[in-house]
């Protein structure tokens, strides 16, 4: 069974994957608020914390989709404490002391770190595909959050798209670069912010369900009217901040779902456009994840 758990962690995003053959990925590790918690599982952060319950000893993949507080301070114990394969990044600088000690755990550490771009591919040993569909760097200047890195993974029929913060401007940008947008579940982008999940973002995924990675905010995260979007395209919205963890199992074909603490329930994948269309079909050389 492939695992993408979307961690609680407030206000941030926080994913993490285990493969089939148990490898582990992840992407984002949500903000250090967490640092007064009582317990000392909570003070090393929310997904530190989650990979010393679930005993991860050891991380094929760490990424960070861009430097934002909420994404990737949440990373910094793991990057210093965990042994990681690989560390990838959208190469866009932050200055704040959590980036720093991030970059400096990584050198300390002698972590590979990659930028991947647009088209970087893999398969894993047991069938698991990432892609990243982040638009082509340019000149343009585009903001931080539309700079982030956007994965897509899938396994068999089930796929997950990884949306980071981005904004109108990228997503305008990755449904004209055409490409396999369409995925079984969306991690909505920028915690549904008004300035993202456009129509036709939301047509070219057309995803089952829709995960908003969101805590108490004063931005108004989510918006009423993404939300509504999403709902009236048939989406089921599922929120971090209503039930905990939204949890996802499956075998390629069939798709399970649980929340925090709950039992799995199987969940139908009928609606989703995921049926591997014209745009998601596999082209080119399929490299290794551990080759930076
Ligand atoms: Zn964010």
């Amino acid at each position: 069974m492939l695992e993408v758990t979307f961690l609680d962690v407030g206000e941030g995003d926080a994913a993490v994957v285990r493969t089939p053959s148990g490898r582990w990925l992840a992407v984002d590790g949500g903000n250090l608020r967490l640092a007064a918690a009582p317990s000392p599982e909570e003070r090393a952060g929310a997904l530190a914390g989650y990979l010393a319950y679930r005993r991860v000893r050891r991380l094929h993949l760490v990424v960070s989709t861009h430097p934002d507080a909420d994404h990737l301070h949440g990373l910094v114990p793991v990057v210093e404490r965990w042994p990681v394969d690989l560390v990838m990044t959208s190469g866009v600088e932050a200055a704040d002391d959590g980036a720093r000690r991030f970059e400096a755990a990584a050198v300390r550490r002698r972590l590979p770190v990659a930028r991947p771009q647009r088209g970087w591919r893999a398969r894993l040993p047991d069938g698991v595909r990432l892609e990243f569909l982040n638009p082509p760097r340019g000149g343009e200047a585009w903001s931080e959050n539309d700079r982030g890195l956007v994965l897509r993974l899938a396994y068999g029929d089930v796929s997950f798209l990884l949306a980071a913060d981005v904004e109108a401007p990228a997503e305008a940008a990755m449904v004209g670069a055409g490409g396999c947008l369409a995925s079984t579940v969306l991690k909505v982008p920028h915690h549904g912010s008004r300035t993202s999940s456009t129509e036709a973002f939301l047509r070219a995924v057309a995803p089952r369900f829709a995960v908003v990675s969101v805590g108490p905010n004063p931005y108004g995260l989510p918006d009423a009217e993404v939300m509504e979007r999403y709902r009236a395209q048939g989406v089921e919205v599922l929120r971090t901040d209503g039930g905990g963890a939204v949890r996802f199992r499956t075998d390629g074909r069939r798709l399970w779902l649980a929340r925090g603490a709950g039992p799995w329930r199987r969940v139908d994948t009928a609606h989703a456009a995921a049926g591997e269309g014209a745009g998601c079909r596999e082209s080119g050389e399929l490299v290794e994840v551990a080759q930076p």
